[in-house]
């Protein structure tokens, strides 16, 4: 079968199909699903994997990796789940994740909406757009007979967090995969995304020694004078002209003004655009934490590299092509976007070696903030555009002819 007769069955399943989808995207987008409440994730990834059985497809729910002792927090992570046509983690990979920036009550004043041809809500378009997307082509693909290859959905529960759970839970999972089409959200219309930054996320704390200021300044040890002096070292790492940043987002520490500080905390994000520059830039930072400075305080960073970019191959222009194809039979003209911020697709292309593209997503904007939106109308082009770009990459990057 080629391009166009694929389309034309797509077209009849998709007819009447945009309430069904707007629905669904209600429910999850009207669940809390932070990325920090592992609880919330669950229970969203369950109620999700129950659809899917209902849908034809069987489910998994991956275990979590363990958590590593000086990142307690990660306990407090979900798990990651998956659903598959034929067997776990082959095939073609529809990646996304259900988590979301949110924190936990955030769906309890602000809900779901669709005004016109836009919807709005917390996470609408990061992406539980885009998992609406990889559930309905994959519906369709069943439903149509057309999955004759495996094809494997993958529901990551931390991915605002760098995925740091994900991707081990994913990496011993997707042994078998052939490439993977991800569908975070588009900024336009015409876009999916070629290429993406890595990113990595690191924790710095410093522990000094608490004295009474006015008295007894001598004897301690100010640990916020250490952090300031440290992230103003860091902040000489950024490079604006190679894209190569390291934010200080996050600071925190000390017990009151008339204390010398006796801790201190801070929260940063790295941003890369080659594999090679996450871990040269984390190596330059350790260096510059390592330096003595404040005596009587010392520096623990803890974090890593996380996601790695999604960089320019031939093998992911092949499938973008595979991906350009199909959307131009949908009768959408794309072009392969950079994004300034990292996504799984990275993680599928330069660690596992799957050709990837991403973006494949609806369009929206306004992400991680309250003015998140999501465009309605572009949801059934761009779920065609998916289908028809797995049957493709199916056909191409499986190991015969399907
Ligand atoms: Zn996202």
């Amino acid at each position: 079968m080629d391009l166009l007769q694929w389309k034309q069955q797509l077209d009849r399943w998709f007819n009447d199909r945009l309430p069904e989808m707007i629905t669904l995207l209600q429910e999850m987008v009207n669940r809390d699903s932070s990325s920090h409440d592992g609880d919330s994730v669950n229970a969203l990834g369950e109620w999700l994997m129950e659809r899917m059985r209902g849908y034809g497809f069987d489910t998994v729910k991956l275990p979590k990796p363990a958590v590593p002792e000086d990142e307690p927090w990660r306990a407090n992570l979900g798990n990651v789940f998956s659903a598959y046509s034929h067997q776990p983690g082959a095939g073609i990979i529809l990646s996304g994740h259900i988590d979301t920036v949110f924190p936990t009550g955030t769906t309890s004043r602000w809900r779901f909406a669709v005004d016109g041809d836009t919807a709005i809500g917390p996470g609408v378009a990061d992406m539980k757009g885009g998992v609406v997307l990889n559930i309905f082509a994959a519906r369709a693909l069943k439903e149509l007979g057309l999955l004759s290859f495996p094809l494997t959905l993958t529901f990551s529960c931390d991915e605002e967090l760098g995925s740091v759970s994900s991707m081990e839970a994913l990496k011993a999972y997707v042994l078998n995969g052939w490439a993977d089409l991800n569908t975070e959200p588009a900024r336009d219309a015409a876009s999916v995304i070629g290429r993406a930054k890595g990113s990595g996320h690191l924790r710095l704390r410093v522990e000094g020694k608490g004295a009474h200021s006015s008295m007894d300044y001598a004897a301690g040890a100010s640990a916020i004078i250490e952090i300031a002096e440290k992230t103003l070292e860091i902040n000489k790492l950024i490079d604006l002209d190679r894209e190569i940043v390291v934010n200080t987002g996050l600071i925190s520490g000390g017990t009151s003004a008339g204390t010398v500080a006796p801790f201190a905390d801070s929260a940063l994000h790295m941003s890369f655009p080659l594999t090679a520059d996450g871990p040269a830039l984390l190596q330059k930072i350790r260096d510059i934490v390592a330096r003595p400075g404040v005596p009587g305080t010392t520096c623990t960073l803890s974090g890593n590299v996380r996601l790695p970019p999604l960089e320019d191959t031939a093998q992911n222009r092949e499938l973008f092509g595979l991906v350009q194809a199909a959307g131009a039979c949908v009768g959408l003209p794309l072009e392969a976007a950079y994004a300034r911020w990292a996504s799984e697709a990275g993680f599928f292309s330069s660690t596992l070696g799957l050709p990837a593209v991403c973006g494949l997503g609806p369009v929206g904007g306004g992400f991680h903030s309250e003015d998140e939106y999501l465009i309605v109308s572009s949801m059934i082009p761009r779920c065609m555009t998916l289908a028809l770009a797995a049957l493709q990459a199916a056909r191409v990057f499986g190991p015969g002819e399907s």
